[in-house]
């Protein structure tokens, strides 16, 4: 309660009351005539601290009444010009957020963890327990990766910055797991003053999420952070719950103006195999350690199998592919049915696990079928394998996920003449294949087919996580197959809800 100006009943005065997060004030203006004035909040207050009009750096500030929660804290990736906004400080000061709550473990959307407890958040990390683990193999890796990075940039001499700096280091990422707090699927749980959350698997990669958070306020609704949305029927992964209500709703748009092709059983992986099996050279698939790898083995495997590739030995070159392998074994009960009775997919792979032996398989010439990250070829062992294969016209590169705008990946899938690597110029003589019929995002008629589990239109759509095209397609195709109005929301741009 608070009063300003003159004592009411002899003159104007302002006498105000906070009577919680809907009405902030009530205002008796001028006492004498006790005219009172009400003053409104909006419920909630929302800022796109990333993922608008971009596929990285999820990060959503949801400000309720007092409280302050942060849902996803990931990293810019791909051009320099988003990997710079790593290094900005957030608008908002780490130490006043209540909580944080994550999507899923991907680095896009957990990988600024680190940075935000290094910078003096000291709540809780909500996820769920598969999320959990995936992000004690990736936040360390990641750490060691910036650390590494800066030391090579200082070495070569290959840096704008002197000296470079890691961004975090693996120390600063385990600080940042001290903090994680798993909670189970549809186990609605309150995580700030007024505020409930609630995952539902979103079938995107183990431990995906949907984030419900329910505002106790008057009007408050609930929000839906839709993450990254999953697909139907795919080995491996559950498809993605179907979801019936929300108020506000925030929706990936990667792929929202395409249409992955049609499954095709494997043919276009096994033509790809056949043929640079026939020419004598190996094959490098640059996979994201955590996710696409599983998915990648288990067509290997399939297509042995049927006998529709001849048996090469695979490679799994990724320490943290490997530790990944097993959590999704260990978990087996959240995954696609189909994978609860086939045996884990561990067994026939060889798992590259020393550096030596790495250099070993790089310099080997004889074929065989690299797996390694990381998938975008942003950094990793998969960079030295690209290195010896990509001169020599015989060997593949085969790219099997997004490869976003400023990324390796995405230079070699367009075709580039040569690529640097490490300082140095890399000839692209091999041949370059991308495979989208493995994605783990939802394409625009999956997006539709998940939407139209809405009983009622949320009150608002925010469209976020995608480049420019995806997400006008996206919205153009909302508004006439459904109707909704719909928002794009733009960097650090922030909304009142509802
Ligand atoms: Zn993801």
């Amino acid at each position: 309660m608070w009063f300003e100006g003159a004592w009411p009943g002899t003159a104007a005065g302002r006498l105000g009351l906070s009577i919680g997060p809907v009405i902030r004030a009530v205002h008796a203006v001028d006492a004498g005539s006790a005219r009172v004035l009400i003053e409104w909040r909006a419920v909630a207050r929302l800022t796109f601290l990333g993922a608008a009009r971009t596929v990285t750096g999820s990060k959503y500030l949801l400000e309720a009444g007092s409280a302050r929660v942060l849902v996803d804290c990931g990293l810019f990736q791909g051009l320099r010009e988003l990997r710079r906004r790593n290094w900005d400080p957030l608008p908002v000061d780490p130490a006043s957020i209540h909580a944080v709550v994550l999507t899923h473990a991907h680095l896009d959307h957990s990988g600024y963890l680190p940075r935000l407890v290094a910078g003096g958040f000291r709540g809780r990390i909500f996820c769920t327990a598969g999320t959990q683990d995936l992000c004690q193999i990736i936040l360390p890796d990641a750490g060691r990766l910036q650390e590494e990075d800066a030391r090579q940039a200082n070495k070569h001499g290959y840096t704008r910055h002197h000296p470079a700096v890691p961004l975090f280091t693996e120390a600063d990422a385990y600080r940042a797991l001290a903090q994680l707090q798993p909670v189970g699927y549809e186990r609605p749980l309150r995580i700030a003053r007024g505020i409930d959350l609630e995952f539902i698997n979103a079938g995107h990669l183990l431990g995906s999420a949907f984030v419900r958070l329910r505002l106790e306020a008057d009007g408050g609704g609930d929000i839906l952070f839709g993450g990254d949305l999953g697909r139907y029927a795919r080995p491996i992964l559950p498809d993605p719950s179907p979801v019936e209500q929300a108020d506000v709703l925030l929706l990936e748009a990667t792929y929202g103006d395409r249409t992955h092709p049609p499954d095709d059983d494997g043919e276009e992986l096994a033509e790809v195999i056949r043929s640079t099996v026939e020419q004598g050279g190996k094959l490098v698939v640059p996979a994201f350690a955590v996710g696409r790898v599983e998915e990648v083995l288990f067509w290997i495997r399939r297509l042995e199998g049927q006998r529709r590739i001849p048996m090469l030995p695979v490679f799994l070159d990724s320490p943290m592919a490997t530790e990944a392998l097993r959590y999704y074994v260990k978990r087996r009960r959240e995954l696609d049915p189909d994978q609860q009775r086939d045996d884990p997919p561990t067994a026939r792979f060889r798992a590259v696990s020393s550096r030596e032996e790495s250099k070993a398989v790089t310099q080997s010439a004889s074929p065989c079928i690299i797996v390694s990250s990381s998938g975008m070829a942003t950094g990793g062992r998969v960079l030295h394998h690209l290195k010896a294969v990509l001169p020599d016209p015989k060997n593949t590169v085969l790219f099997v996920g997004y490869q976003a705008a400023g990324t390796r990946g995405r230079s070699l899938v367009d075709g580039a003449a040569e690529v640097k690597i490490h300082g140095q110029m890399i000839p692209v003589r091999a041949r370059v294949a991308k495979i989208d019929s493995m994605s783990a995002h939802a394409d625009a008629s999956e997006i539709q087919r998940w939407l139209g589990g809405f009983r009622t239109p949320p009150r608002r759509t925010f469209l976020v996580h995608g480049e420019p095209e995806p997400l006008a397609a996206l919205e153009r195709a909302i508004a006439s197959r459904l109707g909704w109005a719909v928002q794009v929301p733009e960097h650090l741009a922030s909304v009142e809800l509802p």
